[in-house]
């Protein structure tokens, strides 16, 4: 009953986030900040959880990280997409959040050596709700928000979503954040 409640309560916290983002009532508390520091955070946050699956956490970085963003908002991008990463991969598996400098952006991808995305589905996963093989999510907890979440928090700093998936191999999710918003240039 207690994980049936609690299961409710992360529903509702995340719907009405969502309903929020979906209706742009909300702007974004930009600074600049490092994307290396959100993912650091973000481990602090999963490494129990992580650590109880005997997953393996990585950050790798290339040139600098930092760009202009809301940093609760990219924090729950990264959560999302982190959690994801662990929840969909075997026990002692690798998930690596690999940061990449380019001249106008900066590249976060998180990767997994999980179970992997059928192709057909990678388009639907970004819907509200929606979950690959019920059957097979079913225990794993969530409702099917998360990535409806980042799909829009990513959408709002001007990135590029990008996921490549092999069935059996892992995921990687790819955000292209430009390093400055376009509102302040
Ligand atoms: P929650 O709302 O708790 O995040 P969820 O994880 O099921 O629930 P999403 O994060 O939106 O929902 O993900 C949607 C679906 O996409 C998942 O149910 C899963 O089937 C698939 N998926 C997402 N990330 C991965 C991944 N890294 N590897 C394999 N499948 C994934
Ligand atoms: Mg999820």
């Amino acid at each position: 009953i207690w994980k049936e409640s609690d299961r409710l309560q992360m529903l509702i916290v995340d719907l009405l986030e969502l309903s929020k983002i979906e209706n742009a009532q909300f702007k974004l508390d930009l600074e600049d900040m490092s994307l290396k520091d959100i993912t650091e955070d973000v481990f602090e946050l999963v490494r129990g959880k992580a650590e109880e699956k005997g997953m393996h956490l990585h950050i790798q970085e290339q040139g600098s990280s930092v760009i202009e963003g809301d940093w609760q908002r990219l924090k729950q991008v990264v959560l999302n997409l982190v959690s994801n990463a662990i929840s969909y991969t075997p026990s002692g598996g690798h998930v690596t959040v690999a940061l990449k400098e380019q001249k106008d952006a900066v590249v976060l991808k998180v990767q997994d050596t999980g179970i992997g995305i059928d192709p057909k589905e990678t388009l639907r996963i970004f819907e509200r709700f929606y979950r690959v093989d019920r059957a097979r999510s079913r225990n794993s907890g969530g409702t099917g928000l998360g990535l409806a979440i980042v799909k829009h928090l990513a959408e709002a700093h001007h990135a590029k979503i990008e996921v490549q998936s092999e069935e059996g191999k892992g995921t990687e999710f790819s955000l292209t954040f430009p390093k400055k918003q376009p509102s302040t240039l």
